[in-house]
């Protein structure tokens, strides 16, 4: 499991190598993406606290970047943090996301990205629950709940098929 350190050090040296990698060229970008996607995606936007579609949503499933579809997070690794955006304590691997120092709005944060697309996801913090105490602040726009058909809510009124 990722710990602050490891956060700093991929931040700093290197990020993990994904399998593959998304490059293309922003007018591909802008045709792929919404405009509300696009400031956040591909020019490190922030979308609106609690406004969002995720963030008061607890949807059993996974979710994957809206960029390229990989996959990024679980929901079992959601929380509610009371900040205002979907928040999780881990990536659902090592090397899903990668990292970079933010250093803009007069803040140092650690920037979170979608380490296939390098579209911008938002920032991690070390202020998450134990035992690990990562924060993965993330804006809605950039990632899609792909839902878990086998964690469907069942209906008991419902006789079983067949
Ligand atoms: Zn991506």
């Amino acid at each position: 499991m990722l710990r602050w350190l490891d956060i700093l050090r991929y931040a700093t040296y290197s990020n993990p190598e994904p399998d593959w990698r998304l490059e293309q060229p922003e007018e591909a970008w802008k045709a792929q993406l919404t405009p509300a996607q696009y400031a956040v995606m591909r020019e490190k936007g922030t979308e609106p606290p609690y406004r969002n579609t995720y963030c008061r949503s607890y949807a059993p499933g996974t979710y994957a970047c809206r960029g390229c579809g990989s996959l990024l997070f679980q929901s079992e690794a959601k929380y509610h943090a009371i900040s205002g955006w979907p928040s999780f304590r881990h990536p659902i691997t090592k090397g899903a996301v990668k990292y970079a120092f933010d250093k803009s709005h007069r803040m140092s944060r650690i920037e979170a990205m979608c380490n296939v697309c390098s579209s911008h996801l938002g920032h991690v913090f070390q202020d998450g629950p134990a035992p690990f105490g990562l924060r993965y602040c993330i804006n809605s726009t950039s990632i899609l709940l792909l839902e878990d058909a086998a964690h469907a809510p069942t209906h008991p009124n419902t006789p079983p098929e067949g």
